[in-house]
């Protein structure tokens, strides 16, 4: 345990970024019995919502945007949470304690927290500013990209990642004709092992997805002003009405920067340590836009989750109410929807993993168990979610793991395995 030292009970509490993070940061120190001024300041135009739906059921659903709020206005007022939506912060000041709101309004802070997440990483290419090209990061690009979807499509999907992929998968079963064009020679390969990748391009093939891997985007043509055509790095010119760019995110770090405060040159977020704290004692950063020391990976971390979030956030609010803290140690998981495929991931696997597979990988019900030399570092399961709670708990800092020999025997059950430790 550090003592970290507590927050004065009428301390004045500023969140930037109204997502995940900030809304659960918000909630739990409230929950956890801080009474001081506590304020909600974002870009977005609402209250906080759910991301996940918005790559996924909300595309096809009639539903407006109320329906993946996470709470609704009653919610804050109860809990005297100012949330005030529509304001940019345009600077910090960290010697004074002070934030410059858009439009000129200073607000004073005794602890800020930094909760700004990510934003759509451009593709560098020429074409991306014309009508029909989207990106999907906000409740307002799925609205709009929902309008686009009224209408049969030709849809190119740029990026094999969660949201191209999840994407692909509502826009198909809608009845669009999808073509995806992913960089690397297998789909969702920053998240998950050879043989996840290719149950998921067999999964997307078989509902008619048109896959192209290992392919580069050269120029997106249009006419009048619209997408017409995306042309690759061989000449080829596939047909596009709708455009999506899903090829990852960047952390928003502008603030934080120009205020002095460490950002991480490998991950690109803004640096914190087990804690939670930035370099500045009255500002700490939560959530995707967070760089920290993970327990589970062995370098500088920065993940973009919903689990992350809620758990820096709880993990904050305790620190900064409590005076203490044990580290941030969560196990890091995450989850993915395709089709009627469910996809869990515990833990973090790297790029030279050995993989052990626990049943069939062409049954739709697996799990990879990945190995960083005898380590268990990962688990990524199809349609098995008693094997990701396991995983959950075998993963979690302290208890024994299994070992490749362990996992290669026959019949070898992850939750016998947390039943016998
Ligand atoms: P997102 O949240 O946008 O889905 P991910 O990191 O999960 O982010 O996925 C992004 C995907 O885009 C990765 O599979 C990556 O290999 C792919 N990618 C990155 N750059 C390009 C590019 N220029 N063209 C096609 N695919 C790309």
């Amino acid at each position: 345990m550090t003592t970290t030292g507590t927050l004065a009970p009428g301390a004045s509490v500023v969140v930037v970024g109204t997502g995940q993070a900030g809304f659960q940061f918000a909630a739990s120190l409230r929950d956890a019995g801080h009474t001081g001024p506590l304020t909600l300041v974002g870009d977005e135009p609402g209250l906080p919502y759910q991301r996940p739906p918005l790559s996924k059921a909300y595309l096809g659903a009639t539903a407006d945007g109320s329906a993946v709020l996470l709470r609704t206005e009653a919610f804050y007022t109860s809990r005297d949470i100012r949330v005030r939506p529509r304001t940019r912060v345009s600077a910090l000041d960290t010697a004074a304690r002070r934030l410059e709101l858009s439009g000129g309004e200073r607000l004073h802070y005794d602890h800020l927290v930094l909760a700004t997440g990510t934003r759509a990483r451009p593709l560098p290419v020429p074409g991306t500013d014309l009508a029909g090209v989207a990106v999907l990061r906000t409740l307002t690009d799925a609205d709009s990209l929902r309008v686009a979807l009224a209408e049969p499509r030709d849809v190119v999907i740029i990026g094999g990642g969660f949201i191209g992929m999840e994407v692909a998968a509502a826009a198909v079963v809608r009845g669009h004709r999808v073509t995806v064009v992913e960089s690397l020679d297998r789909p969702m390969a920053r998240a998950v092992a050879p043989a996840i990748s290719g149950y998921l391009t067999e999964l997307h093939r078989s509902h008619g997805v048109r896959l192209l891997l290992g392919r580069a985007v050269r120029e997106l043509h249009g006419s009048s002003g619209a997408v017409r055509s995306v042309e690759l790095d061989d000449g080829e010119k596939i047909d596009a009405d709708l455009v999506l760019i899903g090829i990852g995110a960047l952390p928003n770090t502008d603030l934080a920067a120009e205020a002095g405060l460490g950002v991480c040159p490998v991950t690109g977020g803004i640096e914190v340590d087990e804690h939670l704290r930035t370099s500045d004692p009255h500002i700490s950063a939560i959530g995707d836009c967070a760089s920290y020391p993970s327990v589970h990976a062995p370098g500088p971390t920065r993940l973009e989750s919903v689990q992350n979030a809620v758990d820096h956030a709880r993990h904050l609010a305790a620190r900064l109410t409590t005076g203490v803290s044990a580290g941030y140690r969560s196990v890091p998981w995450f989850w993915t929807h395709q089709y009627d495929a469910k996809l869990q991931i515990a833990g973090l696997g790297t790029p030279g993993d050995d993989h052990v597979l626990l049943g069939d990988d062409t049954s739709g019900s697996f799990s990879v168990l990945r190995f960083s030399g005898d380590r268990l570092v990962a688990v990524e399961s199809v349609n098995k979610p008693s094997d990701h709670m396991a995983a959950r708990k075998i993963l979690a800092p302290g208890g024994r793991r299994p070992e490749p020999t362990d996992a290669r025997q026959d019949g070898f059950e992850l939750r016998t395995f947390l039943r016998g430790r």
